[in-house]
């Protein structure tokens, strides 16, 4: 029987990491699960119902039902609410507070990190988010920690909107992803953190080639 290996990819937003999970999961023939999408995914709920997203009694109403499943299809992952694939609608701006705020609720935690523990229990995987190698996935067989400077990010994020069509301001985004990382590194339960066995590489200067050949390097040694 073949091995399962499993990869857990964690740092903070814009970093690079769902490029190069999706990548290395094309490469190694692998499942790629972005948990950043269900995190989006639940906010998008809590803003359909209009419970605030900060509001843990309000989330507490739907979060034990919530309809979310992942599908998929080609070998790209499709994130579906509802019955509806919202994969596309998930990666609107306003979302991306919204899940930042909504993740930092230990409710949602334990719902999402259930679900994710049970499709990587199936198969070989690679996981991108902020506590897989720290909390979802602690026996990963490999666990990296991407980073990149705060302007690197905002620069990348600010590429990705604009080929979008969306109209957004470089200060604004910036800002807002370092409002992020500080929720991010802050919450009480699960926050981001480099795990103690994770590798660390800094992406600001490199391309997603070169991460690409270092991440295999690890893992092909
Ligand atoms: O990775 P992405 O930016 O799509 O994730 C959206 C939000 O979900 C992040 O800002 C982060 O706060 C949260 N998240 C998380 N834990 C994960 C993945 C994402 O808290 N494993």
């Amino acid at each position: 029987m073949e091995k399962i290996i499993r990869i857990a990819l964690d740092g903070p937003s814009g970093s690079g990491k769902s490029t190069i999970a999706k990548k290395l999961s094309s490469k190694l023939n692998i499942l790629y699960l972005d948990t950043g999408a269900m995190y989006r995914a639940t906010a998008l709920k809590a803003i359909a119902l209009g419970i605030d997203t900060h509001d843990e009694e309000g989330v507490k109403t739907f979060i034990d039902d919530i309809d979310l499943q992942i599908k998929y299809i080609d070998g790209s992952q499709h994130t579906y609410l509802d019955g509806e694939d919202v994969s596309e609608r998930i990666r609107e701006p306003h979302v991306s507070m919204a899940a930042s705020n909504i993740s930092s609720l230990k409710v949602v935690r334990l719902k999402m990190v259930e679900m994710q523990r049970k499709i990587a229990g199936q198969m070989s995987c690679v996981l991108d988010g902020r506590d897989i190698g720290s909390y979802v996935l602690p026996n990963a067989d490999f666990k990296f920690y991407i980073t990149a400077s705060v302007d690197v990010r905002a620069d990348r994020r600010y590429k990705e909107l604009s080929l979008k069509g969306h109209k957004v301001d470089f200060n604004e985004l910036r800002a807002e992803i370092e409002q992020r990382d500080y929720n991010d590194k802050t919450r009480e339960f699960a926050p981001l953190t480099k795990a103690i066995d994770a590798i660390e590489i800094d992406t600001s200067f490199m391309t997603v080639d070169q991460v690409i050949s270092k991440v295999l390097s690890y893992i092909e040694r």
